[in-house]
Formats: C-alpha cells, structure tokens, sequence
C-alpha cells in the first residue's frame, strides 16, 4: 500500500505543446491517501482511464510527477510500480483452474507456496469462490470470471494499490449490487488502497469513502458521498449526482436575497462580494423545494409530469425555458398544471462561473 501524490499533472495525447483547452487532463495536484477507497467518476470521455493509466504506468504524463511514499514513480513501468489492475472484460486463464488463476501473481512473485495457499484460501472465501477452486476456468460464466480476475487483483497483499476500470460492466444487473457491496467488505477487510473508476454514481457512491469527480479533464470536487450531495463545489456535480440532480437557476443574487423571474427567494447567508462579471446561478436539490398550491409571493411553476419513487413523489416542471424539479409533499394533491414552490434556504447554493461561492452567516 502506499500514499500516492499527483503533482502538476497534465496530459495531452497531441503532445506536450498542444493547446491547453485541448489536454485529456487539465493541470491538477491531488493526494490518494495510504488504504483509501476512492471512486473516479464522471461521464465518457472526461478522462478517468486516461487517470488511471497514468497511475498504473500504461501512460506517461505530458507534464509533472507521480509520486508512491514520496518516490518519483513516473518514468517506471506499470510492473515496476507494483500495481494490481482489474478491467472492463475478464483477464483470467482459461487453461487454469480458479485456485490457479488466483495464485498466478503470487507464484510469479515466487512467494513461498504456503503462503500462497493461505491467501488464496482467504481471497476465495471472501469472493464466495472457495467451492470452485479446482473447476477449470473455462466452464464458469461471464460473471463467476470477473470475480477471478477481481480475486487476482486482490491476491497480492503487497501491492501500492489496486485499479478498478469499470470493473462491473459485464456482470449480470442483479448481481452488480451484491458485488458491489463486497467490493466495499473487501475493501475494509484487506486494507489496501482501491481506485474504481465508473461512470455510474451509484457504483461509485456504494463503494467509496472519498468520490472524485472529473468533468472535461479536470477534478471538480472531491469528498464523501454526503459532502457530494450536501454541498456540491460545482455545478457540474450538483446536477451529475443526485436522482433527480440539483436544479440550476439563473439568479440575481444581492445579500441574503436572490431575485428569479421577478421574485425574491429568502438565502441563509449573505453574498456582499460575488465578482462582477460572472454568471451566477443558484442551485438546490429538488429534495429541498416543496411543491405548494400557488400563491402570492410564491414563485410558480408549470408541472409536466409526477414521478412517484415510491418512498417519495418529485414533480417535473418547467420554470420558463427551465426544467425543474421539486418535492411533493406527503399527502399533498396538486390541483391544475401549477404550482407554487418553498425553497428550504438553507439548502440553497449560490454558484459564480459554475463554481460554489460561500456565504457570509
Ligand atoms: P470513457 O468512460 O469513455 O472511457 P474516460 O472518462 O475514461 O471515458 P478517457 O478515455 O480518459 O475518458 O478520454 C479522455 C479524452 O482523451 C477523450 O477526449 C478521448 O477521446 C481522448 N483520448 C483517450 N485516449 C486517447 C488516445 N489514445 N489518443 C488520443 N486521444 C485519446
């Protein structure tokens, strides 16, 4: 296991003196603290694999440095690096047996067979793959060989960190929920420092401690699920996380009021400094505005449809040109195609240029 720092990284597959807008990965510094489990999430082409093959080797960055426990890792193979990876597709041996799948990077390491029987039998167990050991590989589903390939990723006790590139793209639906959650056992029981990436938040919110979210090359938060959803620093990640995501509102914002289509919506702080120049938006998460009839002084809405979760009910409105979404409340019956909203002021944000603005209390 190891603390891994990115420092100054960058990355353009033109080469290092192409245009900036035009890198794969904008500059960025970040620390993966010793036994974390992370999530890199974020939609196609924002530059999660192309992270991630900078920290296991397969890419060598354009500009800066990788460091493992402060050791400069970045001109070293992915093999020198001590890295275990887990992909998309299975990469197991079909030849082999499951229990011989699972010892193959330690016999390769030529660690002493005993040792190799005892973590086999432990990695087999946490997998639910014990039964199996001595079945050839070659008759198990799609399924039961990623859990090989995830079993091998874990083998090696040793290892400066475990990469998973969307490791649960095969796996049958129904059974994505179990492995995910034993991912997340495995996770606590060997200790070792996970990176997942996916492009699916609930993968990336069941599994992780710290989820790191990409959006056009760059990290735009990083945090726990809760500071995710609490807070959202961009609004990027109000609106990728969350079902539905955070509503984002064009806004004049003065003081502890801000000013939407002509009316007021009460703020818990103030916002004296907000820069001249920049778009500002608020954004709230549709769990925090409550649907009411219309009424004076309430900003109103015109319902398109209701989506009944069960646990709980969201209207999908229309707010001029904007979709909105907000609560309805238990037992509430909306009346008509409008209605009237109330905003929990402490649940909304102010953002300038798409970033979060604090407040003054
Ligand atoms: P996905 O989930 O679709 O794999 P991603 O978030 O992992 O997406 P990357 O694969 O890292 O994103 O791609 C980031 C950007 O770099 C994209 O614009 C992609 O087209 C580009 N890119 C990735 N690999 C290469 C390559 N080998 N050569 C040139 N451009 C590349």
């Amino acid at each position: 296991m190891a603390r891994i720092d990115l420092v100054d990284l960058a990355h353009s597959y033109g080469g290092e003196n192409a245009a900036p807008e035009s890198y794969a990965l904008k500059p960025m510094s970040m620390t993966w603290r010793q036994g974390g489990a992370y999530a890199l999430l974020g939609p196609s082409g924002c530059g999660k694999t192309t992270l991630l093959n900078i920290i296991s080797g397969i890419v060598t960055p354009s500009r800066g440095k990788i460091l493992f426990d402060g050791v400069d890792m970045t001109p070293l193979s992915t093999q020198r690096r001590n890295i275990a990876q887990v992909f998309q597709f299975p990469v197991i041996y079909d030849t082999m047996t499951v229990g011989q799948n699972l010892a193959f990077p330690l016999k390769n390491r030529g660690v002493p067979r005993k040792e190799i029987d005892a973590r086999v039998a432990e990695i087999a167990k946490l997998l639910d793959l014990a039964p199996y050991l001595n079945r050839r590989a070659t008759r198990l589903t799609a399924d039961a060989k990623q859990k090989i390939s995830l079993g091998r990723g874990l083998v090696r006790s040793d290892v400066a960190a475990v990469l998973f590139d969307e490791p649960l793209t095969v796996i049958d639906p129904h059974l994505k929920w179990e492995l995910r959650s034993k991912l997340k056992a495995l996770h606590q029981a060997l200790n070792l420092t996970m990176i997942y990436v996916t492009h699916d938040q609930t993968e990336a919110l069941t599994f992780a401690d710290t989820v790191v979210v990409m959006h056009d090359g760059g990290v735009v938060q990083s945090g726990t699920p809760q500071e995710l959803f609490d807070k959202p620093a961009h609004t990027f990640v109000g609106y990728f996380i969350g079902s539905p995501g955070m509503n984002i509102l064009p806004a004049r914002v003065l003081g502890r009021e801000a000013q939407i289509n002509g009316h007021t919506i009460k703020l818990n702080v103030a916002y004296d400094n907000l820069p001249k120049d920049a778009r500002i938006e608020i954004g709230v998460r549709p769990e925090f505005v409550n649907v009411a009839a219309p009424g004076p002084g309430l900003l109103s809405a015109n319902i398109d449809r209701i989506d009944d979760l069960g646990r709980v009910r969201f209207a999908q409105m229309r707010l001029g040109s904007i979709k909105f979404a907000a609560r309805v409340p238990p037992g509430f019956s909306i009346q008509g195609n409008q209605a009237g909203l109330i905003f929990n002021p402490a649940r909304v944000h102010v953002y300038a240029d798409s970033r979060l603005v604090e407040g003054r209390a």
